[in-house]
């Protein structure tokens, strides 16, 4: 029997393109994927649950985290640390469980020079107005935060071109199932006689 191995798969995007609400769906139609539990020193927002959504993590303690080499990898975005618990992600692909990183892009092409054999998959928006419209309505940053975010993202949103997969978020269930659609192209493309 050919023992299934876990997949790596990591998902970019800018921020305001809906990352979560797809990551909540794929979830409920697919509640074997794995996710990524990242360290933030980012605070917490109304609804998010430590251990959840981040493990949330004061500078110092991250900084303790970087020296003991607990990330897989980690990046500084909009001001905040982030990081992939290397631990994490390395028990679920050695249990055979395919596991999801949302990071942002430098981590990702970090990632990609550490497991090349990883699936990168970057989501866009159906359009950059409403990418931009999307950012401003989410009301979740201060008037300067939101401003380097909507910047932000219009760069990151040129990084598209370097990943393998694009999906464009028009329509979240779609969006879930052709993320699902790929994962298991990938698998199938794996277990295909060499
Ligand atoms: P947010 O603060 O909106 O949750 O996330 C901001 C950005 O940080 C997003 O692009 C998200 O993908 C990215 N991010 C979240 N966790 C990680 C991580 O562990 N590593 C890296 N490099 N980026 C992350």
């Amino acid at each position: 029997m050919i023992e299934k191995q876990g997949l790596l798969i990591v998902i970019s995007g800018p921020s305001g393109v809906g990352k979560d609400t797809v990551l909540r769906r794929l979830f409920e139609l697919a509640p074997e994927l794995r996710y990524s539990v990242s360290y933030t020193t980012r605070p917490k927002r109304p609804g998010e649950i430590d251990g959840q959504s981040y493990r949330f993590v004061t500078e110092p303690e991250f900084l303790d985290l970087i020296a003991k080499k607990e990330f897989l990898e980690w990046a500084k975005v909009y001001d905040h640390y982030y990081g992939t618990s290397r631990r994490q992600v390395e028990d679920a692909l050695k249990r055979g469980e395919d596991i999801i990183l949302k990071i942002d892009v430098q981590g990702a092409a970090f990632v990609k020079r550490r497991k090349p054999d990883g699936l990168f998959i970057f989501i866009t928006p159906p359009s950059t107005d409403e990418l931009l419209n999307r950012l401003t309505g989410r009301n979740t940053e201060s008037p300067q935060a939101l401003e380097v975010r909507q910047r932000e993202a219009l760069v990151e949103l040129g990084l598209a071109k370097d990943y393998e997969h694009v999906v464009c978020n028009r329509h979240v269930d779609e969006t879930a199932r052709e993320i699902l659609a790929l994962i298991a192209a990938e698998h199938a493309r794996r277990r295909a006689p060499v």
